[in-house]
């Protein structure tokens, strides 16, 4: 399973200003879709309508061909796993941060749901051993080494659907070119949705939607896309 489609969605935060005009799209269980466009174009958006964190004004959200609307929370979340932009760390342990929600899990266990969820690079994506003390607000660990804590928990997760908002973009960019491989092994075993700012770094998705004033302005391949400018 996995497929995700919006259909005519409009919504807004508040009444009179719409961020989301009539959007659409569509992607199939397997795929990658990435979501492009300037900053505040409502790339975000998205992503918090599908967890339900708001529900639009219009228009319908489907996953697997039904409703959202129809689903429970507890199973958008097992369905959904998000990367977030901004990761909040536990003041404890790297293994504690990556395990949460998986109480007394041990870095064996930990190891060896990763190997289950059969995460290629997984152990690589560690920053430090499981044992390091991340540190208040994960203040110990640098952006990268947070942003790679924050990857790990959420593959661990296993989620048929995955969403990565900029999720590389706190990386320097060695460390983002490493990473970005991963994730692409990742994401060609399920269903993805890539959120970017720059066309640049989303060249392998299957098809890329560029988000302009609350509608979808321009649908491609990144090749395709990229002739268009
Ligand atoms: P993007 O991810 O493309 O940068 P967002 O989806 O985060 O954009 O935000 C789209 C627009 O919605 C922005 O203008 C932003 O200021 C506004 N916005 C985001 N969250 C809220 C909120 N909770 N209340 C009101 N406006 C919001
Ligand atoms: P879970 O309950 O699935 O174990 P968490 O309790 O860590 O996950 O987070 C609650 C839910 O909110 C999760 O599905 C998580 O992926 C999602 N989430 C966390 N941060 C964001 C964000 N910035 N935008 C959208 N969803 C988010």
């Amino acid at each position: 399973g996995g497929a995700v489609a919006f259909e005519n969605v409009v919504f807004g935060y508040e009444p009179d200003r719409t961020i989301l005009n009539g959007v659409s799209f569509a992607v199939g269980a397997g795929e990658t879709l990435a979501i492009v466009g300037p900053s505040g174009a409502g790339k975000s958006t998205i992503a918090r309508l599908l967890f339900r964190f708001y529900d639009p004004q219009g228009g319908r959200i489907l996953i697997d061909d039904q409703g959202i609307s129809q689903v429970t929370q507890k199973s958008l979340r097992a369905e959904i796993g998000i990367v977030p932009q901004d990761t909040v760390l536990f003041n404890d342990s790297i293994g504690y941060n990556i395990a949460y929600g998986r109480e007394g899990a041990s870095a064996e266990e930990i190891a060896a749901a990763a190997e289950g969820a059969a995460i290629d690079g997984f152990i690589a994506l560690l920053p430090q051993g499981y044992d390091t003390e991340v540190g208040e607000r994960g203040l110990k660990l640098s952006g990268g080494e947070k942003q790679r804590v924050a990857i790990a928990r959420t593959l661990l997760k296993n989620p048929p659907v995955l969403i990565l908002d900029e999720a590389t973009s706190a990386l320097d960019s060695r460390t983002e070119a490493a990473i970005q491989d991963t994730l692409e092994r990742i994401a060609a075993r399920r269903t993805t949705l890539v959120i970017a700012h720059r066309l640049s770094t989303v060249t392998n998705a299957d098809r890329i939607i560029v988000l302009d004033k609350g509608r979808v302005a321009e649908t491609g391949t990144h090749d395709q896309l990229l002739a268009m400018r």
